[in-house]
């Protein structure tokens, strides 16, 4: 039986802003993400017989309907009326809850992936606008690169890649739900200097100026989970003052990450924050 892998990275987001929530419940987002080579990996096995079968070494996430990747398998199976089976075994490396898109991503690894395995064809858009239907951060896991998203998060734009830096990423031990901050974001309360600039932040990465990139970075939804979650918050006056460049919430947390320009400042930012935090990973921005 055919075989393929598939790498599913982690996203940052750069900069997020709600600009207003729709009458019918959604919110109008606007985020600036790029992918970082932190990555779960999706080995995926055509079966004979007509079943979705999920199975991964991490204990914590679901691995019936509800796991994303069994989703998107579902989903191409119906659209294109695809009557074989498939094993998707996840090797899961990104944190989950983590506001760092990891079902996403293997959402969109096993739609290209599945494309591949049963030489489907399905054109890239057509791709993403399957994703669309799987969540908001599905599309632009599915080009991966550097993009400007709006909408509901299913209208990319790509854009140059930032510039080159390295990012410090801190998990600290709680489950965000994201549904739970956007439920309490008050998106149409939101004065102007709440929001953070996308064209300014667009400007600065086509200008490859890393430090305004860093003056730059912004997230509507900091403020709900920092309200919540005060640890979060001391991970990120952390991060600031052991010396990362910039500093800012992913998603909708709790993960805050650091870009860091200077390779020798690495290990006394590491040193630091794994004082207290278990969970950190330095990596380097996918370009
Ligand atoms: P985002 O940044 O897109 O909001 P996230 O990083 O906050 O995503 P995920 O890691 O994608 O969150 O997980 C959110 C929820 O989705 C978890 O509660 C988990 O149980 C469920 N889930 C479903 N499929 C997966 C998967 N393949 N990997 C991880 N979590 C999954």
């Amino acid at each position: 039986m055919m075989k393929i892998y598939e790498k599913a990275p982690a996203k940052i987001n750069l900069l997020l802003d709600v600009l207003r929530k729709r009458e019918d419940g959604f919110h109008e987002v606007e985020m600036i993400m790029t992918m970082v080579d932190l990555a779960d990996r999706l080995e995926m096995e055509e079966l004979p017989r007509d079943t979705i079968i999920i199975s991964s070494q991490a204990g914590y996430i679901p691995l019936d309907e509800k796991n994303l990747a069994f989703q998107a398998a579902k989903l191409i199976k119906e659209r294109y009326d695809v009557r074989k089976g498939v094993y998707i075994h996840l090797d899961k490396k990104i944190p989950v809850a983590a506001g760092l898109a990891g079902g996403s991503s293997d959402a969109a690894a096993a739609l290209r992936g599945l494309n591949r395995l049963w030489g489907l064809q399905i054109p890239e858009d057509e791709l993403c606008r399957l994703g669309a239907e799987l969540g908001s951060d599905v599309p632009f896991c599915v080009t991966g690169g550097t993009a400007v998203a709006r909408g509901r998060g299913e209208k990319l734009e790509p854009i140059a890649s930032p510039p080159q830096c390295w990012v410090v990423l801190a998990k600290p031990p709680i489950n965000v739900s994201t549904a739970d901050v956007y439920g309490k974001l008050r998106a149409n309360e939101l004065s102007a200097s709440d929001h953070p600039s996308t064209a300014g932040m667009i400007s600065a990465i086509e200008r490859g100026s890393f430090g305004d990139v860093c003056d730059g970075l912004g997230n509507v939804l900091e403020k709900v989970t920092l309200d919540l979650y005060p640890e979060v918050l001391q991970l990120k006056e952390s991060m600031q003052r052991l010396g990362a460049d910039g500093v800012l919430m992913s998603g909708s947390g709790p993960t805050v990450f650091g870009l860091v320009s200077k390779e020798a400042k690495l290990a006394r930012i590491y040193n630091g924050l794994r004082g207290f935090c278990k969970e950190v990973y330095v990596v380097r921005m996918l370009t």
